[in-house]
């Protein structure tokens, strides 16, 4: 072999090599985050084709990060396939970079005739952003804060005006390119938990110190009359920051934010940050307090439901069940069923969901963990009684065993697409004991049922719908579909 053709063989195999590591990187290098991919391997492509139904949201399914249009489109499609909806978030603190990255998705959902999802969050923080502007005031004129929140920058719910331009200018930004660029907002949410006024907590005991909220509140020391005032500012702030720049610009737009949704005057939950204060008005039932909710919903201009069933680690010492499960899936249905019943039949409810116990219990020790099998029975409960989908809200650590039970029940359910689409509940019932719990949607002459038995019995149990009755027979983890008669 002379030189040169030794030469030209090297090169020949190096390039041979160098081919062959890049055909072999391109199977094992991930192509997509890891909480991403942890989506595409947990899931798999759905059985029964959603039709123009919502799609199964995820916390674990956001921020794939940059993406060119090609890749954006194929992990927009890979997730539809599997009926999850991918979802963007705007970042006011990384406004170039948030809106590219969410511009190209936005681009490939759209060519894909899909819905575009937005997680608004960022934009939303902070009405109260530690400025002394934004404190209560003492006697003494000496400005205060009310740390019940744990927080240290909860302040007073009437200084905060100036505080609107800022934040209603985080979410135009974002808004105003979406509209330039031609593209549409179908979904987008936020998680605006503690910031602004709310009442709870030590809130009333702070506004009555402060001489600026006793002036403005006529008879401060009325719990239903403070709540009133400060759920009042809390859902302006809601409307003219967020959910109307949204809608004025994308007037089909779902727009919402967690734990806001229509109700019969009660709230059967906490959220993570809040108690119980004495003299509070409440409905007891066992050892809990549901609390009293203001009706928040219709000032804040949203247009979908957002209920929070979580298994809150405190639902488990309210209830005395011997059967720990049914202290869960009481307290959980109660919460659906509530927002089932009252919200209107135009505005969707999407559900935030979560399985493992969240937070620890007071007393100490180990809640028993709510069992996966009556978890997705819950969440078949949830469907029959007005919720439209779930968004899975979970950590990373806990992602593929969550992704699995909320996806299993999202999938299975899509066979019963006309049901999901356009049938109506039948009840919103919820046992105070442990029994058979029977949820169905109603459309024409049949009734899509689903059966729970708490006790262990075979007996067929008739329900009344409307002038009709129909006899139930058990059936473990299956739905049937009965003819009226
Ligand atoms: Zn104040």
């Amino acid at each position: 072999m002379n030189t040169r053709k030794l030469v030209a063989a090297l090169i020949i195999t190096g390039l041979a090599v160098n081919i062959a590591d890049a055909d072999n990187s391109k199977e094992t290098a991930p192509k997509w985050p890891a909480h991403i991919q942890v989506v595409l391997d947990t899931t798999k492509p759905l059985d029964f084709d959603r039709g123009d139904r919502l799609p199964l949201y995820l916390w674990a399914a956001m921020n794939p990060g940059p993406l060119d249009d090609k890749s954006a489109e194929e992990l927009v499609r890979k997730l539809d396939q599997r009926g999850v909806g991918l979802i963007s978030s705007w970042d006011p603190r990384d406004r170039q970079e948030s809106l590219a990255r969410s511009l190209t998705i936005a681009k490939a959902q759209k060519k894909l005739g899909l819905r575009v999802n937005i997680n608004a969050t960022g934009c939303l923080y902070s009405f109260f952003n530690g400025d002394e502007r934004t404190a209560h005031i003492d006697d003494e004129g000496k400005p205060f804060w009310d740390d019940s929140f744990g927080k240290n920058n909860m302040g007073c719910p009437f200084a905060l005006d100036f505080r609107r331009p800022f934040v209603r200018e985080q979410v135009e930004f974002f808004v105003k390119a979406y509209k330039k660029a031609d593209l549409d907002i179908d979904f987008i949410f936020v998680d605006w938990e503690i910031d602004g006024p709310i009442e709870f907590n030590k809130a009333q005991a702070a506004s009555k110190r402060c001489r600026r909220c006793r002036q403005n509140i006529k008879n401060i020391d009325d719990f239903d009359e403070f709540q009133k005032v400060l759920r009042k500012l809390r859902s302006e702030l809601q409307r003219r920051t967020y959910a109307e720049p949204v809608t004025l610009n994308f007037p089909h737009a779902l727009v919402g934010n967690y734990g806001v949704y229509p109700h019969n005057g009660y709230r059967y939950w906490y959220d993570y940050f809040e108690y119980y204060v004495d003299g509070q008005p409440y409905q007891g039932d066992q050892h809990a307090k549901y609390r009293k909710w203001y009706h928040e919903f219709p000032e804040t201009g949203y247009t979908f439901a957002m209920p929070v069933v979580y298994t809150w680690c405190r639902i488990f010492d309210w209830y005395d069940y011997a059967d720990t499960d049914y202290r869960w899936f009481y307290n959980m249905l109660l919460v659906a069923s509530n927002a089932g019943e009252h919200t209107p039949d135009e505005i969707p409810i999407i559900s935030f969901v979560h399985w493992h116990t969240v937070g620890s219990r007071p007393s100490g020790g180990q809640a028993k963990q709510f069992s996966e099998g009556k978890y997705q029975e819950l969440l078949w409960h949830m469907l029959l009684r007005g919720t439209d989908t779930f968004f899975l809200w979970c950590g990373r650590q806990e992602a593929v065993k969550e992704i699995q039970l909320v996806h299993q029940v999202y999938a299975e359910a899509q066979q019963y697409g006309r049901f999901l689409s356009r049938g109506t509940p039948i009840n919103f019932n919820v046992g105070t004991q442990p029994g058979t719990v029977i949820s169905g949607l109603k459309l024409g002459k049949r009734v899509l049922v689903r059966r729970t038995d708490f006790k262990k019995t075979e007996d067929l149990v008739e329900i009344t719908i409307g002038d009709a009755k129909i006899k139930v027979a058990a059936a473990l983890g299956r739905c049937q579909i009965i003819s009226l008669q």
